[in-house]
């Protein structure tokens, strides 16, 4: 069995901070939200809460299931199947996994084998990912499109992933209109430390992701409100929210700090 689902490693002391960790974040979430400009109050909702559980075991899922969240967030394709496939989903229907790491071609099977638990890959990046994730649910049994977001390198850093921006338009538009197994639901970025801990209240890697949605709308003719920002970790979650984010992604915040690698 996996160490993920296994109950021996599991640290007492964060099950216990679980719930009141959630119960802040969604105090500071509406706080963020109410200090969005009128223009942005007047087209996006309340963000959808998405809970980054890779590397925490199922206990904090369940644990943070019991306290309301129904959207977790999952970077290693087996990690995610092994929770979602395992037999305690079955008293949790609400659940949906978020697949936000890094995507490779060779995996992409493996991770539709969670079937409609797997409610969103948000990390697509090219053209020809898009086709071999479109093609592989063109297979499964599953007959909803898959919820897609086309990730930006907004940060240039070559340690982050994701798509360039002048490209961003054009993998929207293949998704669009060559994928229709995908269901492109938005755009998604990471950006870079120094944004999210710079003392500007205005972070620069946001402010491009959302100048891209400005850009797919009117050359796709799209509603703003039909592409979502998945933009907002930890550190930087309450800004992202006031920058327009619909979907945030909190791990360390609820969940405690991930154990460092081993030494090498
Ligand atoms: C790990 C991770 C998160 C959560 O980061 P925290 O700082 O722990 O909140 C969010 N998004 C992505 C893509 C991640 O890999």
């Amino acid at each position: 069995m996996s160490r993920y689902l296994k109950t021996g490693l599991v640290k007492m002391s964060e099950l216990a901070e679980i719930a009141g960790n959630i119960a802040t974040v969604r105090e500071r979430i509406a706080t963020a939200c109410a200090k969005r400009s009128p223009e942005l109050q007047s087209v996006c909702e309340q963000p959808r809460l998405v809970a980054v559980s890779k590397k925490k075991s199922l206990q904090h899922v369940l644990r943070a299931y019991e306290a309301g969240v129904e959207n977790f967030g999952e970077n290693y394709v087996q990690e995610l199947v092994e929770k979602a496939s395992c037999s305690e989903m079955e008293n949790c229907p609400n659940i949906k996994f978020h697949f936000i790491g890094h995507l490779q071609k060779n995996k992409v099977s493996k991770l539709l084998s969670a079937g409609d638990r797997l409610f969103m890959i948000e990390t697509i990046d090219s053209a020809p990912l898009a086709k071999h994730v479109n093609d592989a649910v063109a297979k499964r049994k599953v007959e909803t499109p898959l919820n897609v977001m086309l990730q930006i390198n907004t940060s240039g850093e070559d340690s982050k992933s994701g798509a360039e921006p002048d490209s961003c338009v054009t993998i929207a538009k293949f998704i669009i209109e060559e994928c229709k197994q995908l269901n492109l639901k938005g755009l998604m970025t990471i950006g870079s430390w120094e944004q999210s801990t710079s003392d500007s209240d205005e972070n620069k890697d946001f402010k491009l992701l959302s100048s891209l949605r400005e850009k797919v709308c009117k050359e796709l003719n799209l509603e703003r409100k039909n592409v979502e920002l998945s933009m907002g970790m930890s550190a930087d979650y309450e800004d992202a929210i006031v920058q327009g984010s619909t979907n945030v992604r909190v791990g360390s915040f609820i969940f405690g700090a991930r154990v460092p690698p081993p030494e090498t």
